[in-house]
């Protein structure tokens, strides 16, 4: 009897939410179109909530595999940067002979034909362990086409100057697609030249234009100015065009998302587009006092909410270590009587909230976010307008890519500075909620946009079945 093979496509996400959340979408994308898809996961799960959040989505996708590689420990002070995306790069370079044994594994089994690995960009040094085993290799950019321009360019940028982009401060840098960009709005990790973080991310650039193709979790009438640029080779001088697969936007629609159902109930009982939502992503933080700010702003702008809090950071390291901090105690860190002042038009969650499923439903009219990419796809599809005040990683980019490009977002004043006051958070929770300056209006286009973009002839549709065409032709060796 002839033996089934199995076109199978493998995905390696680093750790966090925010990479799984969107590589689990991807997945899905594929096995609609027949792959079956093995997820390779590094641990340990950072946050409880991605252990769930793998187990809902195995129990209800059959096509979809995890495969856990080994657990190394890796203290924080083994790599000399203050910020966890060393850590990240180090884990994952430490993962390479792991990495190596799970795909030799895969690759070796008679009925798997692997056609493809897809990593995200911690992950830049699994390109010569899949290069090496023979197999396409594809970035997977969890973020926008204005932050790829930028990494793409972060090599010419790198030699185009001896000072970091720190010591730049506000300069702005002029990359081609792009509106100009603060030197200091760069990622905190790339901000000083020496420190491991830089170098990771730098060779993320070099090993960027050295993949097979790039898929971008957007889509092409969200950006156009920057996805021109890219496809026109702008960034890389003396090579040719990378191609980008624009296939986004992706979304998760695990649509009771992780826990928390008890605030859509709430929400069905409030009015449409009352409710403004405030959250900062999985990895989000602010200290006791900025908390206290967030309520007596938003007690005094008179608006409805839905809030998630967490408990603030309770080391210094703790930002490096990136690990969950315990559950708040709400009467310790808000107001005196605020949750009870409050308890008729506000929700106060602790620590998470099934945010996609938030921000689709009708009476959210507003989002205070921290710019993460997924968390401004979510605000896009759900058409909800955003106030941008980012925290870490790319955030600071993708704010001013919202704000100046896109105009989807207002901004907030002083996040840079670490402490945003209840003056100014009341100040923009009633701009947001007043929608003055056409801001809802051109959310709703935004959204259109990419609904457009998803259906049968749209670009994002039209280049996934490029690209499953691709790769479901038929296979010769090498050698052949
Ligand atoms: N998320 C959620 N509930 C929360 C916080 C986050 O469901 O309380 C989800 C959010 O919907 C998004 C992801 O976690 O899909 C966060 O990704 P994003 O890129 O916005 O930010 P990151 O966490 O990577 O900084």
């Amino acid at each position: 009897m002839k033996m089934k093979i199995e076109e199978t496509i493998v995905l390696y996400p680093s750790p966090g939410m925010g990479h799984l959340v969107s590589m689990v979408e991807l997945a899905k994308l594929f096995t609609r179109q027949g792959f079956k898809l093995i997820i390779l996961i590094i641990p340990p799960s950072y946050h409880t909530s991605t252990a769930s959040f793998i187990t809902t989505v195995s129990a209800s996708n059959p096509s979809i595999t995890f495969h856990h590689l080994p657990k190394i420990d890796l203290p924080p002070d083994s790599v000399p940067s203050p910020h966890h995306e060393a850590l990240q790069f180090e884990l994952i370079r430490l993962h390479i002979p792991n990495l190596t044994r799970a795909l030799h594994s895969i690759t070796s089994h008679p009925s798997t034909s692997v056609r493809a690995f897809i990593a995200d960009f911690f992950c830049s040094t699994s390109l010569d362990v899949a290069a090496h085993l023979n197999i396409h290799f594809y970035f997977f950019v969890t973020s926008g086409a204005a932050v790829l321009a930028t990494f793409l360019y972060l090599t010419t940028l790198h030699e185009s100057t001896t000072l970091s982009f720190r010591e730049l401060g506000q300069t702005p840098l002029d990359i081609p697609g792009l509106p100009p960009l603060p030197a200091i709005d760069m990622p905190l990790p790339i901000l000083d030249r020496d420190d491991p973080a830089y170098e990771g991310f730098l060779y993320f650039s070099h090993q960027l234009s050295k993949a097979k193709g790039i898929i971008l979790n957007s889509f092409e009438s969200l950006e156009p100015r920057a996805l021109k640029s890219i496809s026109d080779g702008l960034h890389v001088p003396n090579a040719p065009p990378i191609p980008v697969h624009c296939i986004g936007p992706l979304i998760m629609s695990e649509k009771r998302g992780v826990g928390g159902d008890g605030c859509l109930k709430w929400l069905d009982a409030q009015p449409e587009k009352s409710v403004v939502f405030l959250c900062f992503g999985s990895l989000g933080l602010f200290s006791a006092e900025q908390l206290r700010e967030i309520a007596l702003g938003l007690e005094r702008s008179g608006h409805r909410f839905l809030w998630v809090v967490r408990s603030p950071p309770l080391t210094a390291e703790q930002s490096k270590l990136v690990s969950a901090t315990p559950e708040p105690d709400l009467d310790a860190l808000l107001p005196p009587g605020f949750v009870e002042r409050t308890k008729e038009r506000g929700l106060v969650m602790k620590s998470w909230a099934p945010q996609a499923a938030v921000l689709s439903h009708g009476s959210v009219g507003g989002f205070v976010t921290h710019c993460g990419w997924n968390s401004v796809l979510e605000a896009i599809c759900g058409g909800v307008a955003m106030v941008a005040w980012p925290l870490y990683a790319e955030q600071r980019m993708n704010r001013v890519f919202l704000v100046e490009e896109m105009k989807l977002a207002i901004p907030i004043d002083g996040f840079d500075r670490g402490m945003v006051g209840a003056m100014e958070v009341e100040r923009r929770v009633r701009q947001l909620m007043s929608d003055d300056g056409g801001l809802r209006e051109r959310v709703l286009r935004a959204k259109h946009q990419a609904i457009a973009a998803l259906s049968e002839g749209g670009s994002s549709n039209s280049v996934l079945v490029g690209l499953v065409k691709e790769w479901k032709k038929k296979v010769v060796p090498w050698w052949w």
